[in-house]
């Protein structure tokens, strides 16, 4: 067994003078299936050695992890530098406990380095700058918070936490599992998913672009009404981030616009391939900075109701010749359209999980709350 050392030092650029080393145990029936089925949910590439008789070994959040059992308990070893990462990637080992084992699951609690920690790493209370009208359908709010660097990269994605108006904020903190324990009752948050439009860690702020559709939900009621100097909580980052490829094809809704305009922006100059994103008119576009050799096709729903189209799905068969080596394939969009784009990717062009993300970002006729798959990546 490896030995549980005392807390850590921080170095002033917040990595640990030594590993900080956390552990987890939880009873596990049938490890093969438990393995197969965590493997699943991961990054291909995040596990070095798997094997259920002896020891797994993944990469995670820039954190070794090691999954050993021993008879039906699973014991989980995280050890890592920085001590952000470090709670993130103990929080989504435990999260997937949780999902796999469901109700079988017990209280999970880790012991080691930052077991006493209320701190949620990827968590920041935010302030309203501004915000301003960018297209008649689409508002960038700015918010500004301190110590962002760790979202500049890692992911584009994050939550949103909108506290009850009139009542001071009571955000979520880090519980006995690492994950977030959150306000109840009249305290309770109510969150959305939202991409980081351009941010500026040393100034301090970040955009976020919203779509403000009809019906409306609490995000754009949120965006429409909030005032500088109002709070706002965000967690994140995350998703996953496009991977270097050939020929790429970006495919989006105006939901998935501020994630197509960052990636453009962030491709090497080099960089091939298509991006189509749909919105209602030429009246919702915008100006998008690319590389040359990436083509920008809007496509323009004319009326029609968001999430109703095949505009995304047509446009990708037909960008890609019978023959010619796949592009990686990138795509956030409405549930339906997700779906056929998921298939094209899978079924069409035979592409494995490296070579496509593709989530569904909203649901029609669904709330974000109710809708669980809407941030759901294939
Ligand atoms: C990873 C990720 C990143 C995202 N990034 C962004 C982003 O940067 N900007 C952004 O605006 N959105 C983004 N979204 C989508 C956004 O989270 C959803 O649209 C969300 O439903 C908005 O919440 P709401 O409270 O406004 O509406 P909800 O309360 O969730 O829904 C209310 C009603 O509005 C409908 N609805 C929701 N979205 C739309 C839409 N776009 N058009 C028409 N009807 C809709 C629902 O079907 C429902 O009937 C992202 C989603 C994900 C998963």
């Amino acid at each position: 067994m490896d030995q549980i050392e005392p807390i850590a030092q921080s170095t002033d650029a917040g990595r640990s003078t030594r590993p900080l080393v956390s552990r987890l145990s939880a009873p596990v029936a049938d490890r093969a299936e438990f393995l197969r089925h965590l493997l699943e949910h991961l990054d291909e590439d995040a596990a070095d050695s798997v094997d259920p008789d002896g020891e797994t070994r993944l990469m995670l959040y820039d954190c070794d992890m090691r999954l050993r059992f021993s008879g039906p308990t699973l014991s989980v070893v995280v050890e890592g530098r920085e001590p952000g990462q470090h709670g993130v990637a103990k929080g989504v080992v435990a999260y997937y406990l949780q999902h796999i084992l469901g109700d079988d699951c017990p209280p999970l609690v880790w012991s080691g380095d930052g077991a006493d920690t209320r701190e949620l790493a990827h968590f920041r209370e935010m302030r309203v700058v501004s915000s301003i009208q960018l297209t008649p359908h689409m508002r960038r709010v700015r918010l500004a918070g301190s110590d962002l660097a760790r979202f500049a990269s890692g992911g584009l994605h994050v939550r949103l936490l909108f506290p009850p108006q009139g009542r001071t904020p009571v955000w979520p903190h880090s519980g006995p599992a690492a994950l977030p324990v959150w306000p109840e009752g009249e305290d309770e948050l109510v969150t959305r998913v939202y991409t980081i439009r351009n941010i500026d860690a040393e100034a301090g702020h970040v955009d976020i672009d919203v779509v403000l559709h009809d019906p409306p939900g609490a995000g754009c009621r949120w965006c429409r009404e909030t005032r500088p100097g109002d709070p706002v909580g965000m967690l994140g980052p995350g998703g996953g981030e496009v991977g270097k490829a050939e020929r790429y094809l970006l495919l989006g809704d105006e939901t998935a616009l501020p994630a197509i305009a960052r990636t453009l922006a962030e491709l090497p100059d080099d960089a091939k391939g298509h991006a189509f994103i749909e919105v209602d008119g030429e009246d919702e576009e915008q100006s998008l900075r690319h590389p040359v050799g990436m083509q920008v096709r809007w496509l323009h729903r004319n009326g029609a109701p968001a999430g109703t189209t095949t505009l995304l799905e047509d446009a990708a068969r037909a960008s890609v010749a019978p023959g010619s080596p796949p592009p990686f394939v990138w795509a956030g969009c409405e549930f339906e359209a997700f779906k056929a784009i998921r298939r094209f990717c899978r079924k069409d062009l035979g592409l494995r999980k490296n070579g496509h993300l593709v989530v569904a970002y909203w649901r029609r006729g669904k709330r974000q709350d109710d809708a669980p798959s809407a941030d759901e990546e294939a």
